[in-house]
């Protein structure tokens, strides 16, 4: 909601105020009974965030000998808000299917209303639906979206935007301008540029490298010359495209984008978190800063924060960037946490669109462990041996040690000259940036593997990661059931005053939650 909106409302809530304090209503009560109202809905998103993503958090926190976790006690920031809120679960398929897509879910979540998969903003017919976004418009809040994938991705649309399939970036842009979201931080810049900046002789490439400081790619994916970023200025937004403008910016409201496409994944994040001369703000930090412009309004604000990346890492099976990517969700909730802390007004929601991959930690038939003797009397005389391995912990030490995603060791690989593309290669680099070396024969079949038969799993090069997962596997003690979404019923966790959040502890689909949370939000209890 643009600023001069904002008044008109505020002074017109203020004479409201002034006229009905002069007839007490009736039956009302001292004011000091009444239960504060909720003006403030944040609802935050791990996408592919099922119970077992959770799972290899928890695992890593608890017993990794060297657990990032140990200081506080172990215990995530997660855990912390299902002990002082409510835990449920939630199913999340799409209308008239099994499974979910991110778009689908985003918008039964947004509306309570079915919608097909893929498709954004719109009900099972294909009608428009009114998201909760911009319910929390109308009522003169102030509104946010923040993501660590494209602002135009899935999940940050299905809030705002209202298109036949997710694919539509372009357009989802245009939504989204159209929507007056108030804050939006993520990445995605080449949807929001015209095509001409791809001539990098052009006063516009020019003009924008100056801009984003040479940090981000110039290259547009729109299909027209249309320039959002002149069209968000216009309409009120201030534009950052690093860190340091958007710590700088001081106004109500911001367009913040600070990479062609997405941010940083998780290792990298890990990587450089406390590095200054770092140019991409962590999802932490977007977060932050939306929650410092958007609660400036009295009215009160709905923010979606979604740790997209969750689902990338499960998409390609790679247990090491999903760990990263946990740890990335897990300080973002602790952050909104503490914020929310003691406050009657807010209600937090935390959880995902749905399962990606199948994951687990599973027992395995090889590498036995060696016969135990154990101090208790059952066991004098006898020693302890489970018949199968059950995984040692030091394996979550060397799953946080991976130094490159799996698409990353990939593109290494595929940079390298084609004579020296050996089997030799892949396995030294993988050597050299996990703690899980393959041999040159496995290598051989990561490489030469057969195109996917199943339909579950990447194509083309990206099927190589999913290969790859399956050889560390078995060192890993992981199990990866597929590379796609899968049906598992996600966590939901509530987080605020008992008397809301007590009621979404309990198991519903994204629509019945979605239109509780409407519900909430429209009439403040
Ligand atoms: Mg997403
Ligand atoms: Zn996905």
């Amino acid at each position: 909601m643009r600023t001069l909106r904002r008044l008109f409302i505020v002074l017109f809530a203020g004479i409201l105020f002034f006229a009905c304090e002069r007839i007490p209503p009736k039956g009302a009560g001292p004011a000091s009974t009444q239960p504060e109202r909720i003006k403030n809905v944040i609802v935050m998103i791990g996408d592919g965030m099922g119970p077992q993503q959770l799972g290899l958090l928890v695992a890593y926190a608890h017993h990794a000998p060297h657990s990032i976790y140990e200081p506080v006690g172990r215990k995530t920031a997660l855990e912390r808000v299902m002990e002082s809120g409510t835990l449920g679960y939630a199913r999340s398929e799409a209308a008239d299917a099994l499974v979910t897509d991110s778009g689908a879910s985003s918008t039964q979540m947004a509306s309570g209303e079915w919608a097909g998969a893929q498709m954004i903003g719109l009900d099972r017919n294909g009608n428009v639906v009114k998201t909760i976004l911009e319910i929390a418009e109308e009522m003169g809040k102030s509104t946010g979206l923040v993501t660590d994938t494209g602002i135009t991705h899935a999940t940050p649309a299905g809030f705002a935007a209202h298109q036949t399939h997710r694919s539509k970036q372009d357009r989802i842009a245009l939504d989204l301008l159209e929507a007056e979201v108030d804050v939006m931080l993520g990445g995605g810049l080449g949807w929001w540029i015209p095509q001409e900046a791809n001539d990098p002789d052009s006063e516009t490439h020019r003009e924008l490298l100056r801009r984003t400081g040479g940090t981000i790619e110039i290259r547009s994916k729109r299909k027209d010359n249309r320039d959002l970023l002149a069209e968000a200025r216009a309409r009120g937004l201030a534009l950052c495209f690093n860190r340091t403008q958007l710590v700088q910016s001081s106004g109500d409201s911001v367009l913040g984008l600070f990479a062609h496409d997405t941010l940083m994944h998780g290792i990298r994040e890990t990587r450089t978190k406390e590095d200054p001369d770092r140019s991409i703000p962590t999802l932490k930090e977007m977060t932050e800063k939306a929650l410092d412009i958007l609660s400036r309004n009295p009215n009160g604000f709905f923010l979606m924060v979604e740790a997209g990346l969750i689902d990338w890492a499960g998409h390609d099976n790679d247990t090491g960037t999903l760990l990263h990517e946990m740890i990335k969700f897990d300080e973002t909730v602790a952050l909104v946490h503490e914020w929310a802390q003691g406050r009657q007004d807010t209600l937090v929601l935390v959880t995902a669109d749905h399962e990606t991959g199948g994951f687990g930690f599973s027992c395995s038939r090889f590498d036995r462990p060696a016969p135990r003797t154990l101090p208790g009397a059952a066991f004098q005389g006898e020693t302890f041996q489970p018949r199968r391995n059950y995984g040692e912990q030091r394996i979550l030490d060397a799953i946080y040690n991976q130094k490159l995603t799996f698409p990353e060791i990939m593109e290494r690989f595929d940079a390298l000259p084609e004579a020296e593309q050996t089997p030799k290669a892949l396995a030294e680099i993988i050597e050299a940036n996990t703690a899980f070396p393959i041999t040159e024969a496995e290598a051989a079949s990561v490489l030469g593997g057969e195109t996917d038969d199943t339909g579950f799993y990447g194509t083309g090069v990206a099927f190589r990661n999913n290969l790859l997962a399956r050889i560390v596997s078995k060192r890993q003690l992981t199990v990866w059931s597929s590379g796609s979404h899968t049906n598992t019923p996600v966590p939901l966790i509530a987080y605020g005053p008992s008397h809301v959040s007590s009621r979404y502890g309990k198991m519903m689909h994204t629509t019945e939650w979605g239109r509780k949370t409407i519900d909430i939000l429209s009439h403040g209890e």
